[in-house]
């Protein structure tokens, strides 16, 4: 079985997000396609995708006006699996606050009931990494790295927490649709990548 997983590519983490996927194929032994998309066109063909971490502003702005953000709710709602990485975690949710301007009108996926708070860590100074575990999915350790990332403020009850940072919930999960704020693209551990293929994997069967 062959996998086609994307990287959307409309800002930010493009690259980092294509290798850490290429690393979790080879390890897994996998063979694929990985691409970076960015029409309805080339997101309708894949198994699974990646929404980088960036700017959610930026993102949701520019899918809404090419009509990604249509198929992408489309896809997602129906059962593609999709890890979607600070910005990408943001555009995931159906509610958006920025801890310091509060609400933000930008366009979201609203694919998951959780509320996010924007720049909850603080600005781009305040980043940092820290360990976090994702007990509930095997990973215990795994090193997060926090760059102007959100926190998930609310969550409905259908939605699993996958993980924690000073009582913030930093990670999440519902069926085919994984959360976090932190960045796995930035470090050289592929095992969430490595877990989200076997995910995408499991849901092609
Ligand atoms: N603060 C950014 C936003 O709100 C997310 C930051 C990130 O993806 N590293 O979109």
């Amino acid at each position: 079985m062959s996998l086609t997983i994307g990287v959307l590519s409309i800002q930010g983490d493009v690259q980092e997000n294509l290798l850490s996927t290429k690393s979790a194929f080879d390890e897994l032994g996998i063979d694929g396609t990985i691409t970076d998309v960015k029409t309805p066109d080339e997101i309708s063909q894949l198994d699974g995708l990646i929404i980088p971490g960036g700017e959610s502003t930026t993102i949701g702005q520019l899918s809404l006006v090419n009509g990604s953000l249509k198929v992408l709710k489309e896809k997602i709602d129906s059962g593609m699996p999709v890890l979607g990485i600070c910005a990408g975690m943001i555009m995931l949710s159906n509610t958006a606050n920025d801890r310091v301007v509060g609400k933000t009108d930008q366009p979201l996926l609203d694919i998951l009931d959780i509320t996010l708070e924007r720049n909850s860590f603080g600005r781009q100074r305040e980043s940092f990494e820290t360990e976090i575990s994702m007990d509930s999915i095997n990973i215990p350790k795994f090193n997060g790295v926090f760059i102007r990332a959100p926190s998930v403020s609310d969550v409905g009850s259908d939605i699993e927490i996958l993980a924690k940072y000073n009582d913030k919930i930093v990670a999440i999960k519902k069926e085919n649709v994984i959360g976090t704020a932190f960045h796995p693209e930035l470090v050289e551990d592929v095992s969430l990548h490595k877990y989200f293929v076997n995910l995408v994997s499991s849901l092609k069967n």
